[in-house]
């Protein structure tokens, strides 16, 4: 195995979550990494049936596309494993697209948009 050392530090800090707090991390990890891997380069070919997300809704917000997205968690065993994202998938979450110096960011926002009254 040639895997890349895992800070030991980022170790033991994870060590300390509870488990819901593992859980959380670990499907936000799981939604960051099926991020980096499906970066809609074409971003029409994400509405396309068996994709890793499906767009719930769309809009822009200080200059970025911010999305709506349902995505899979990647278990196996989860019901989104198969079917369409649209019935199966988790609840959606919030990601931003923008280009920095020609190139496409991305970030997990959460479930609150970031327009989102956040008096309440
Ligand atoms: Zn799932």
């Amino acid at each position: 195995m040639s895997s890349k050392p895992f800070p030991a530090r980022l170790r033991l800090t994870l060590t300390k979550l509870s488990l819901p707090e593992k859980q959380a991390v670990y499907e936000w990890l799981g939604a960051q990494i099926d991020l980096e891997r499906s970066l809609p380069e074409d971003q029409s070919t994400a509405h396309s049936k068996g994709s890793a997300s499906a767009i719930v809704e769309s809009r822009t917000h200080d200059g970025k596309t911010y999305q709506f997205e349902k995505r899979r968690c990647g278990k196996a065993s989860c019901k989104c494993a198969i079917g369409d994202l649209q019935d199966m998938g988790h609840e959606p979450y919030w990601y931003a697209y923008w280009k920095e110096s020609g190139k496409l960011k991305s970030r997990y926002i959460g479930k609150r948009s970031p327009w989102a009254d956040s008096s309440k």
